[in-house]
């Protein structure tokens, strides 16, 4: 056998050679969204995995059974891509789990009292689903519903748009309720948009958010006890032994929950105080300083000494719930196998009050027909 061998004068090779660096530098960075099948439900409703990735390769995955947000893939200090984000390889985990991993949460994040409000003089009456108290939506919240999706990126970035009807009556709330949430991976900076829309046929409540549970050092990578929180919130909402709030609305000066300058999460949760207790670490929801009811303002920022990882978070809502993961406990084994410890994520859950139909004194989250609700919150990455 002869092998045949071409001989390229230099010029041309160099040519070559340029020209597949440029093809392969594109192929690793073109922003893309990618679709792919992410399971079926008991029942039989397909769901799908969209993949968004932007010009620096940022990657967001997001399921349309709940809203939920899969992965989040995002470089460390070295341009290491770690995925940050707990959550399951597909949709039966989070049909059975019970964390909430990634999930939209509604009709309303957090805890009712009692599982009851009074709207109009009508007592409506949810599940109680967390002890005597109702809890992010009840039984079948938004987390496990599967939403219709949409392509709607722009030149702001990569994007999809989910929507879901939620019925009157569902899970004991007043009024259709159409919701709609568009997830953007901006195109010219390491960051993850969510824009939460809703409007009723009926006087409601509404309360949503994002339950995602991150690990800066990347998913399953130890605990968060030394991530740095600074948290833009002088004061917090006091709580019960069942978690929900007195009323109060109180300075966190001189308490383990001033997070006002960057202070390691691991820091003061053990120390003696009553409200640790009962959340059994951080479970708190802190008031936010902010300017302006309708435009972003600064909330959160955690920090990875290790990795470099940073996240800031940035909110129109009112309030951020703080989550030490200590219902994390070991038992849950998620994505790629991995098992999740005691405290291996934070959440960060930007929102109104919680039980805010049961305290006339916090901000209001009643949504009326002809009211359009709107809310957006940005998680954006950087190193350090
Ligand atoms: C709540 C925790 C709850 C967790 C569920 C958080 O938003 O504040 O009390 O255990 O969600 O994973």
């Amino acid at each position: 056998m002869t092998k045949s061998r071409v001989t390229l004068p230099a010029g041309m090779l160099f040519l070559v050679a340029a020209t597949m660096m440029v093809a392969l530098a594109n192929s690793k960075t073109q922003s893309k969204q990618e679709k792919r099948p992410f399971g079926k439900t008991q029942d039989g409703q397909p769901a799908d995995l969209y993949i968004l990735t932007n010009n620096a390769g940022f990657e967001v995955a997001i399921t349309n059974y709940g809203g939920t947000v899969v992965s989040l893939k995002t470089p460390d200090r070295n341009g290491k891509m770690a995925d940050v984000i707990l959550g399951y390889d597909s949709v039966s985990g989070y049909e059975n789990g019970k964390a909430y991993f990634g999930g939209t949460i509604g009709r309303y994040g957090n805890r009712i009292a009692h599982g009851k409000f009074i709207l109009n003089g009508a007592t409506y009456t949810l599940a109680k689903n967390d002890g005597e108290n109702h809890l992010h939506g009840g039984l079948i919240g938004f987390n496990k519903r599967v939403w219709n999706a949409k392509d709607v990126s722009s030149s702001a970035g990569q994007a999809l748009e989910l929507s879901y009807m939620s019925k009157d009556g569902e899970e004991g709330y007043p009024g259709n309720l159409s919701a709609k949430v568009i997830f953007t991976v901006l195109a010219d900076s390491n960051a993850l948009k969510i824009e939460y829309s809703a409007t009723t046929d009926k006087e409601t409540v509404v309360n949503l958010t994002n339950h995602a549970y991150f690990n800066l050092a990347g998913q399953g990578n130890g605990n968060i006890l030394g991530h740095q929180l600074t948290l833009h919130a002088g004061k917090f909402t006091p709580v019960d032994a069942t978690l929900i709030p007195t009323g109060e609305i109180r300075s966190v000066r001189n308490t383990p929950l001033d997070f006002l300058k960057p202070t390691a999460i691991g820091a003061r949760i053990a120390q003696d105080n009553e409200q640790l207790t009962f959340g059994k670490g951080y479970d708190h929801n802190w008031v936010l300083d902010r300017t302006s009811a309708e435009a972003l303002s600064a909330a959160a920022e955690a920090y990875d000494p290790q990795s470099g990882r940073v996240l800031n978070v940035s909110t129109t809502e009112p309030g951020i719930q703080f989550y030490s993961g200590n219902f994390l406990d070991g038992t849950i084994q998620g994505k790629d196998g991995i098992d999740y410890p005691h405290r291996s994520a934070f959440c960060l859950e930007t929102q109104h009050f919680p039980d805010s139909p049961n305290h006339p004194n916090f901000p209001s989250t009643v949504l009326k027909p002809g009211q359009h609700f709107r809310s957006t919150t940005v998680y954006k990455f950087s190193t350090r």
